[in-house]
């Protein structure tokens, strides 16, 4: 396993390297030109100490990535946390917090609209939006009084997806490029102290307010590069959480400097980390504890928080109606996590509750096996597949040991689990062709993605017996690992050797295909990269990133009318893709159809009216039609 390699987010991942889209770009692996920002002006340093500040201060810090037992009060020794376990020891610490899955996006979905998959519907990174009908929890603080500010480290929750509503203030000014190593490459990041000061010179800048301030740190996310300061740590990914925790610290005590008293901080790991755990390296396939098992730890003793260790199991969707309970306002519309507002300042019981559930849909959308999905109790988990998985919890913590075979409670188990996701899919926001909504209301469902990703995925069935279980797959999901740090690391020839093996075993896999088909750009083999391609879009003809792919290598052969249809299937595939958009509209503007031009880049302006590079084009092509 290699650490700096993450498979599991490859579509997203890829797209968000795309640069402008140019072959050449892609080619020279160059960061590009064109759209590179200039570095984003820092904030003002947070202001001396001010007066007291008695309004409520809602802090909610998420750490992407981060697994639970490697925080030192969840018992990793040397962990480097103190200010989580600093909270910890003033808080309430859950020892068996749950995400509701392994990805970020899906998960930050869950902690903002208090909801579970199936109720909110976004079940992948990349190409979903939380639905503009789903009541999140920004949206109820600002409607109390309260302002609200965000601030987050990672592209993968770029204002578009979604997460945005209800903030006055959503700050995903990222820099591009700063890790570009190849055509496939790591995401880009913002520091998370960078992310921290951000968020503190925007708070200064609010009086007395009350506040509801969310921050995102992405430091443990791989590629595992911990600052220098950080070296310290052997291990890489424990110097990353190291890094975030220290940006934790930092945020904590300026709040406090800016004179704020009554506050209450929240703060989870969004999902884990496989460290090699199940044949998992990173996170996004399986549901294996690694990656399941999140800290969460909230504190907050002016608001009632007591002191405690929590062991009931939770989840990640319980966060946002807990938060609002505490700070005393009114729960979510829909939300199927629960208020644990009053257990956890003393004024009533733990709810009791069949257990809390979690989903994987990225096996299936990204490679065509079946998803999973998993019920967690004090007990047990059960996680229902093609060959579905039982362990004992309290006896085998690791899940080294399927009970699916000698135990007759698999049937309960998973009778259990469709209840559960029965009732959260009740609260399941109706979408598509049969929602009484307006015309309106569906353009802007469709605007922002969510009724064409939604009708593709709700239209199979997650977990599908017929279809290859990914516990089965371990080996595969190695090599092709392996195959993708090749093209990292600058062996596209020995990786196109290695994916023509995988190709052999598992041909209609269009994950494959098209990490396939970038090695064969990297290796200079177009035309067959071509024919790879297509056949990642005769295997799934919503695969934007193949279509958009495509569509570069036949604009580069000069295939005029191949390339445009390329490039609209890309974005008809994935309504919310702003890269194909920007090269369809270089295509047009290069045949001088500058209204076209003009008018694709208004719509992508629209998903994101921060993007330098469509706001400079966009001023070149007016500027163009003026002459
Ligand atoms: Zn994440």
């Amino acid at each position: 396993m290699t650490g700096s390699a993450f498979p599991w987010c490859r579509r997203t991942v890829a797209r968000l390297a795309a640069g402008a889209g140019t072959l050449a770009l892609l080619l020279s692996g160059a960061a590009c030109g064109r759209s590179a920002p200039e570095a984003p002006a820092r904030g003002p340093a947070p202001a001396a100490p001010a007066a007291r500040i008695t309004a409520p201060t809602v802090l909610l810090v998420t750490i992407d990535t981060l697994r639970a037992d490697r925080v030192g009060c969840y018992g990793r020794a040397d962990a480097g946390t103190p200010a989580l376990d600093a909270l910890a020891a003033a808080g309430a610490r859950f020892d068996d917090a749950q995400t509701t899955a392994p990805l970020t996006l899906p998960a930050h979905a869950s902690i903002h609209t208090g909801r579970t998959l199936p109720a909110h519907g976004v079940r992948n990174n990349g190409t979903f939006a939380v639905p503009p009908d789903v009541p999140v929890a920004a949206d109820a603080f600002q409607h109390a009084g309260y302002v609200t500010g965000a601030f987050v480290s990672s592209p993968v929750l770029a204002f578009r997806h979604g997460l945005a509503r209800g903030f006055q203030q959503y700050d995903d000014d990222i820099p591009r490029g700063t890790r570009r190593e190849g055509l496939v490459t790591h995401y880009d990041e913002r520091a998370g102290i960078d992310t921290v000061r951000r968020a503190l010179a925007w708070l200064s800048q609010q009086g007395g307010r009350p506040a509801f301030v969310w921050v995102h740190l992405w430091e443990p996310h791989a590629p595992y590069h911990p600052p220098a300061e950080f070296a310290r740590f052997a291990d890489r990914y424990q110097g990353e959480v190291a890094a975030a925790d220290a940006a934790l610290g930092v945020l904590v005590r300026e709040v406090a400097a800016l004179g704020r008293e009554r506050v209450l901080v929240a703060v989870a790991g969004d999902h884990g980390e496989g460290l090699g755990e199940h044949g998992e390296p990173t996170h996004g396939v399986y549901l294996y504890r690694a990656t399941m098992r999140v800290p969460l730890i909230v504190s907050g003793p002016a608001f009632g928080v007591k002191p405690a260790v929590i062991a009931q199991p939770a989840s990640l969707a319980d966060l946002a109606p807990t938060l609002l309970g505490l700070a005393g306002l009114p729960g979510l519309r829909g939300a199927d996590g629960l208020s644990l507002a009053d257990a956890l300042t003393g004024k009533g019981p733990f709810p009791a509750r069949a257990g809390v559930f979690a989903e994987s849909h990225l096996p299936q959308i990204e490679f065509g096996w079946s998803g999973l999905r998993a019920l967690v109790t004090p007990e047990h988990k059960f996680i229902d597949a093609p060959r579905p998985e039982l362990f004992d919890l309290r006896a085998d913590p690791d899940e080294r040991k399927d009970l699916s075979a000698q135990r007759a409670d698999v049937d309960r188990e998973r009778r259990a689990l469709e209840e559960a996701v029965r009732r959260a899919a009740a609260a399941a926001p109706a979408s598509g062709a049969d929602r009484s909504a307006s015309s309106a209301e569906l353009d802007t469902l469709r605007s922002l993605g969510y009724a064409a990703s939604g009708r593709r995925i709700s239209a199979r069935r997650l977990v599908d017996p017929q279809a290859a279980d990914a516990k089965d797959r371990a080996t595969f999901l190695a090599r092709y690992d392996e195959a993708t740090g090749l093209v990292e690391r600058g062996s596209a020839p020995q990786a196109v050797t290695l994916f023509e093996a995988l190709d052999r075993e598992d041909s209609r896999n269009p994950g494959l295909l098209l990490a396939y088909g970038q090695a064969l750009i990297m290796a200079r083999r177009l035309d067959d990269a071509v024919k790879v391609f297509r056949r990642a879009v005769a295997v799934d003809p919503g695969y934007s990133l193949a279509w958009y792919r495509l569509g570069q290598l036949l604009d580069n052969a000069k295939d005029v009318k191949g390339a445009e249809n390329a490039y609209r299937r890309a974005i008809d595939a994935d309504p919310l893709s702003l890269e194909p958009r920007k090269a369809l509209a270089s295509f047009l503007a290069d045949q001088g159809r500058l209204d076209q031009a003009i008018d694709t880049l208004e719509r992508a302006k629209e998903l994101d009216p921060q993007d330098r590079a469509i706001n400079g084009d966009l001023e070149r092509f007016y500027a163009r039609t003026r002459r």
